[in-house]
C-alpha cells in the first residue's frame, strides 16, 4: 500500500504519525535506533526499549519496601519466624515493648534464613544505663553480615573533641567496620535515642582460590554516608589481621551478643543481585558468549516482527534495529531487501508527497548513522542510506 501514493498515503503516515514517533521524547516509536548500539560487554543499546524494565516496588513512607523480608516487626512472632540462636534453637533474646533485645550472655541472634549480598535495615539504640561506660563496654552489640563480618554497634555519641573522656580506638566505634575501617564521620546519636543503619553489603568473590573481588560495605548511619563501599580486608576479628577466607555464598546474619541489653526494632533485609551475576551486561563481569546469546535473542524477537514483504518505514527500521543485535545473514538480506523497496519508492514521490514523509527520511537516516557511528554497518553498504542523505541535505532537513 506504500506505492499508492496520494491520499491513501497521507492517511498511512497519519495513522503511523499516531504511534509515537519521536524516540527521542522518551517514549518507543517505529525508530528503535537511538544510543550506541550493543557490544561485545553490553547486550542492550544506550537508551534500549527493548531491555527488561524494572520491577515496580512499592514504598510507603516509615514502611519497609514491598520486596523486603521482614525479619522483625515488633512481635514475637516475627522473632520466633526469623531467629534462632547459633545452634538453631529458639533465641533467649526477648520482645519488649516492641523491641528485641539482646540477653547478655546469651549468644548470638541468627536468622534462620541464609542470605548473601544484600541491604539491611536495623534501627537501634544504646541503653541509658550503659551511657557511662567506656570503651568497648558501652551498649556494645553489632550487625554481623554473613556472620563474618561485623558493622559496630556502640554507644559513640561524643561532640567534644576536648572532652576527657576515655575514647574507643576509631576502628571500633559505631558504624565502623571493625577492626578495619572507622566510619567517614561520627553520626551517632546520644544514648537512649533510637538510631539506624542501612547496610548495603556485597560478600567477596572467589575463583580458584583466589579473591576476584574483595567484597563491599555501604553504610548509611542515620541517613549519613558513612562506609563508602569499603572494600574488606579480613573477616571479622578482634587485635589481629585475620585475612579473608571462603565461605558459602548464603549464611545467616546475625547480631552480636556482646554482654549488653541493647534493644533493635524495625528490621528487615532485600536480597540483591550480586554485580558479579551479571553477565550480558557489564563492563565489568559480562561474559562475550553470554552477550552475544542474549543479543541473538533479542534479534530473533525483533525480527519475528520485522514484515520483510513490505518496505514501509516501520518495516525498514525494524530491520536495522535487528541488525544492532545480529547480523545474521537472513537479517541482512531481509534488511537489504526491504531497505531497497522504500528507496525505489522514495525516488518515486512527487517532491510534496515527499515533504509529506519527512519524518522518515530523518527518523530513518538517523538510525543508519546510529548503525554506521558504532560500525555495525559500512556507510556505503545500503544506498539507501546515502539517498536519505541526500533527501534530507537537499531539503535543508536537520538530522540530529
Ligand atoms: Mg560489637
Amino acid at each position: 500500500m506504500w506505492y499508492n501514493g496520494g491520499m491513501k498515503n497521507k492517511i498511512l503516515v497519519a495513522g503511523i504519525c499516531g504511534v509515537a514517533l519521536c524516540a527521542g521524547a522518551g517514549e518507543r516509536g517505529i525508530f528503535g535506533l537511538y544510543g550506541d548500539t550493543p557490544d561485545a560487554k553490553h547486550a542492550w543499546a544506550v537508551h534500549d526499549f527493548n531491555r527488561p524494565y524494572p520491577k515496580q516496588v512499592e514504598t510507603p513512607a516509615g514502611k519497609p519496601p514491598s520486596d523486603a523480608i521482614v525479619l522483625f516487626d515488633g512481635t514475637q512472632k516475627s522473632v520466633d519466624e526469623n531467629w534462632c540462636d547459633a545452634k538453631g534453637q529458639p533465641t533467649k533474646w526477648r520482645v519488649k515493648d516492641g523491641a528485641f533485645i539482646c540477653t547478655p550472655r546469651s549468644g548470638l541472634a541468627c536468622t534462620r534464613r541464609a542470605f548473601g549480598d544484600a541491604q539491611f535495615h536495623v534501627e537501634w539504640l544504646s541503653p541509658l544505663d550503659d551511657a557511662r561506660k567506656h570503651g568497648q563496654l558501652g551498649g556494645n552489640s553489632g550487625v554481623i553480615p554473613m556472620g563474618q563480618y561485623e558493622i559496630q554497634i556502640l554507644n559513640s555519641y561524643d561532640p567534644d573533641p576536648d572532652a576527657k573522656v576515655e575514647r574507643n580506638y576509631p576502628d571500633g566505634i559505631a558504624a565502623s567496620v571493625y577492626a578495619q575501617n572507622p566510619p567517614l564521620v561520627n553520626a551517632s546519636r546520644p544514648a537512649g535515642v533510637w538510631q539506624t543503619y542501612d547496610i548495603i553489603f556485597h560478600q567477596p568473590i572467589w575463583k580458584d582460590g583466589k579473591v576476584l573481588h574483595p567484597g563491599t560495605v555501604t553504610v548509611f548511619h542515620n541517613g549519613v554516608l558513612v562506609q563508602d563501599a569499603w572494600e574488606l580486608e579480613g573477616m571479622g576479628t578482634h587485635r589481629v589481621r585475620r585475612p579473608l577466607v571462603p565461605h558459602a555464598t548464603k549464611l545467616p546474619w546475625k547480631l552480636q551478643d556482646h554482654g549488653d541489653p541493647v534493644p533493635f526494632r524495625n528490621i528487615w533485609i532485600r536480597e540483591i543481585p550480586s554485580r558479579w551475576d551479571n553477565t550480558t551486561h557489564s563492563e565489568m563481569s559480562a561474559k562475550e558468549e553470554d552477550v552475544r546469546a542474549l543479543r541473538e535473542q533479542t534479534a530473533a524477537r525483533l525480527f519475528a516482527q520485522v514484515d520483510a514483504a513490505t518496505p514501509d518505514p516501520k518495516n525498514v527500521n525494524g530491520a536495522l534495529e535487528v541488525l544492532s543485535y545480529s547480523l545474521k545473514p537472513d537479517y541482512m538480506a531481509a534488511a537489504k531487501k526491504l531497505c531497497a523497496g522504500y528507496e525505489a519508492r522514495l525516488k518515486s514521490l512527487s517532491e510534496k508527497d515527499l515533504d509529506a514523509e519527512r519524518t522518515f527520511v530523518v527518523g530513518t537516516l538517523k538510525g543508519f548513522n546510529v548503525l554506521v557511528k558504532n560500525k555495525v554497518i559500512g556507510p556505503d553498504d545500503f544506498s539507501l542510506c546515502a539517498t536519505l542523505r541526500q533527501i534530507a541535505t537537499r531539503k535543508k532537513w536537520p538530522v540530529r
